[in-house]
């Protein structure tokens, strides 16, 4: 049927609505605008392993690729019992289950005190970020992200005009944050301050005063926090995570949380915001929360099923095996590189990765990180993050993740490697690569 206003193959030239472009249809600019930082740069590196060893990706940010890591045997019965109970084939609310969302309030109740309603279950702890950095941000807003930091909130703000402003964290102090540096960030377009603790890719744990000196800043300019919490449970012996929610007064957080590393199922795209807002500050921001989870009609309700099993049922001793297993690669992998000429690593304290420093002006062969990781898989076979996925240049990032004779073996390979790289030449001029890179 053919009606004088329709569009067929034949009539481009004469109706109105002819594409100029025919086929040739483009993405939107938010598609167009959004990059994956850590997949740009990888690509960009011209990777060829030497074939005489054995490939030691330290790349991989999911804990489960090694086979040395795995889900509980009560996170995988809780799953098998939502599934055989039948009652989780069908959309639950679109913040989530309420009994879902009940064990989580329990779950986090060394936040601070919230109710079912303050909980929005996401699909992962990436949506739950997208959520609250969409519904607190509009385009020509700017958002406070740590340097270094997860490239993530980077793709989530760029292709809708939200900008990210580096606020810098030090090594030299176990990454706090350069608070003055901070502060000379904000504006009227500041929507909120966003902090990563425990750090990826840093593996830092800030300490209580820390914390309250950002609540008081952020308290100072009206800002409320976005805080990635998603290694809160990832700390070693020694360290002890504070939650910034049970420490604040008056500034409302939203915490972002999720089954993915604790519980090792980053597959299973279980996440969650937790509301803090004991003031009722946050209500517009609440009721924008909520409508921007019913953009996907809510997440799987199959993990949310077995999400009271498997938090009330998954033992601590279950935890404290992966959690020794962590720390023993992290010291593991920092006794190694620590006396290695040109290296500096610096210690983690939580999280499942340890950045190292290179002083490159000692390595003379590599004028940047980038060059320096590439050549080292392409002689040693170790595939490091280089510093710049995370704005962070002249610095590696090593997971802690892998066997322990990977760790082993790999880092005693980055020491062959920089033994045979490194130049002490009084002559050249050393970069101090403890000083933050400046803006
Ligand atoms: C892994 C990770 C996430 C993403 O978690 P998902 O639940 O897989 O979406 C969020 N933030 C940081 C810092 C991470 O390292």
């Amino acid at each position: 049927m053919r009606t004088s206003d329709s569009i067929s193959d034949t009539d481009h030239e004469e109706t109105s609505f002819t594409k100029s472009s025919g086929w040739k249809i483009r993405s939107s600019k938010l598609a167009r605008n959004t990059h994956n930082r850590i997949r740009e740069i990888v690509e960009s590196l011209k990777i060829e392993p030497n074939p005489e060893k054995p490939m030691i990706p330290l790349s991989i940010g999911d804990p489960t690729i090694f086979g040395n890591l795995e889900a509980s045997v009560e996170t995988i019965n809780a799953v098998k019992c939502a599934i055989e109970s039948g009652k989780y084939n069908g959309y639950a609310h679109t913040a989530g289950h309420e009994e879902a969302r009940k064990a989580i309030v329990e779950y986090v109740a060394h936040q601070g005190p919230v109710t079912p309603n303050d909980i929005i279950i996401c699909s992962g702890c990436s949506s739950a970020l997208e959520i609250c950095i969409l519904t607190l941000a509009d385009e020509g807003q700017n958002i406070l992200v740590p340097r270094p930091g997860f490239c993530l909130y980077n793709t989530l703000c760029e292709g809708l005009g939200i900008e990210v402003r580096y606020y810098n964290l030090l090594p030299e102090k176990e990454w706090e944050a350069d608070l003055e540096q901070m502060e000379s960030l904000i504006d009227n377009n500041t929507a909120s301050i966003l902090i990563n603790n425990p750090s990826n890719p840093c593996g830092s744990v800030f300490s209580k005063t820390h914390l309250q000196k950002i609540l008081k800043l952020a308290g100072k300019y009206y800002l409320p926090i976005i805080a990635d919490e998603i290694y809160e449970h990832f700390v070693f012996t020694g360290s002890k995570h504070i939650a910034i929610s049970s420490l604040s007064k008056d500034v409302p957080i939203l915490s972002c949380g999720g089954l993915t590393k604790r519980f090792l199922v980053p597959g299973w795209r279980t996440g969650w915001i937790v509301i803090h807002d004991r003031d009722n500050r946050l209500s517009d921001i609440t009721k924008g929360l909520k409508q921007m989870a019913a953009r996907i009609l809510g997440s799987n309700t199959l993990v949310q099923g077995a999400l009271p099993d498997i938090l009330r049922n998954t033992p601590q001793s279950y935890f404290d095996g992966v959690l020794d297993i962590l720390s023993q690669n992290a010291k593991s992998a920092y006794d190694a590189l620590k006396d290695v000429a040109g290296l500096k690593p610096i210690l983690p304290r939580g999280a499942m990765y340890m950045m190292v420093g290179i002083d490159i002006a000692s390595f003379p062969s590599f004028p940047n990180d980038l060059e320096f990781v590439q050549d080292l898989v392409n002689e040693q076979s170790v595939f490091c993050l280089p510093g710049s996925c995370f704005e962070y240049p002249n610095y590696f990032r090593i997971v802690l993740t892998v066997p322990y004779e990977m760790i082993e073996e790999a880092c005693s390979r980055i020491s062959e490697f920089c033994e045979k790289h490194y130049k002490n030449d009084e002559n050249l001029i050393k970069c101090d690569f403890l000083q933050p890179v400046s803006s």
